[in-house]
């Protein structure tokens, strides 16, 4: 059985105070519910040390992380930085870091390696623009951004990676994948691994999806054999809704 997962990511929302007051809530709530879904929150770096001590049923992840592990990287945050918050994840290759600081599948592939062995779970996002979908170039995108970016990785390696499926265009428009192509795209990097590796890790590794997700489309995109849970963007800065999200899980 796969696990279900449902993260997180606030982006650059929240100053220190207002980010602990939604994490002191996001974490009553989830212990409440009593849920077996493992739930994940990524505020910004600033505040990861201080959410870390609040958390008890909620797991922490960090938004990005550096390409290299020390050094003369003015303004840059190390793994090695984020384990010592307590943080046991970390987000990589957000379309918003793709596209508005370059991040290639090449910088990505090493930001990964490096998460990894400082044992830090990566959630690696992958998906394409509206023009690739719109040129029937999806799929095709989605394979290279798993070969450039994960399959360097040994079985053992990527057995420890979550996948997030991110079609960009539906980041923060509103606008979600309909649930047959959410499932689609699903099963497709599945048989993706399947074929690079073998059907046991690709049965085995979660594989999320991110795009105006939210309490009122979760349940119908979660229904999905392949869906095992959400990256959420904008619903996940209101606890109400983030939990609305979670319980969508049957
Ligand atoms: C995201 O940025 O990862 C995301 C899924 O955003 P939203 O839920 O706001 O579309």
């Amino acid at each position: 059985m796969r696990k279900k997962i449902v993260a997180g990511n606030w982006k650059m929302n929240t100053n220190l105070t207002e980010g602990i007051e939604l994490a002191k809530a996001v974490n009553k709530m989830i212990e409440e519910a009593r849920t077996e879904v493992n739930v994940i929150i990524a505020p910004p770096f600033t505040h990861l040390a201080e959410i870390n001590k609040i958390l008890t049923v909620v797991g922490l992840s960090a938004q990005n992380c550096a390409s290299e592990i020390k050094g003369a990287y003015t303004g840059e945050v190390s793994v090695e930085m984020i384990k010592s918050t307590g943080a046991k994840y970390v987000i990589i290759g957000h379309s918003e870091r793709r596209t508005y600081y370059g991040e290639t599948d090449n910088i990505l592939a090493k930001k990964i390696n490096l998460a990894l062995e400082h044992n830090l779970i990566p959630i690696y996002c992958i998906g394409e623009v509206l023009t690739e979908r719109e040129a029937g170039r999806h799929f095709e995108v989605v394979t290279n951004q798993l070969a450039d970016g994960i399959f360097q990785l040994t079985p053992v390696q990527l057995s420890g990676v979550i996948i997030a499926y991110e079609p960009v265009w539906a980041i923060g428009t509103g606008v979600n994948a309909t649930p047959f192509q959410a499932q689609e795209m699903h099963s497709f990097i599945r048989k993706e691994i399947s074929k690079k590796y073998h059907d046991a890790i690709a049965s085995e590794i979660p594989v999320l999806y991110g795009g105006s997700c939210k309490g009122s489309n979760a349940a119908e995109l979660f229904a999905n054999p392949d869906v095992d849970g959400g990256l959420i963007g904008g619903a996940s800065l209101k606890a109400d809704e983030f939990l609305q999200i979670v319980k969508a899980f049957k």
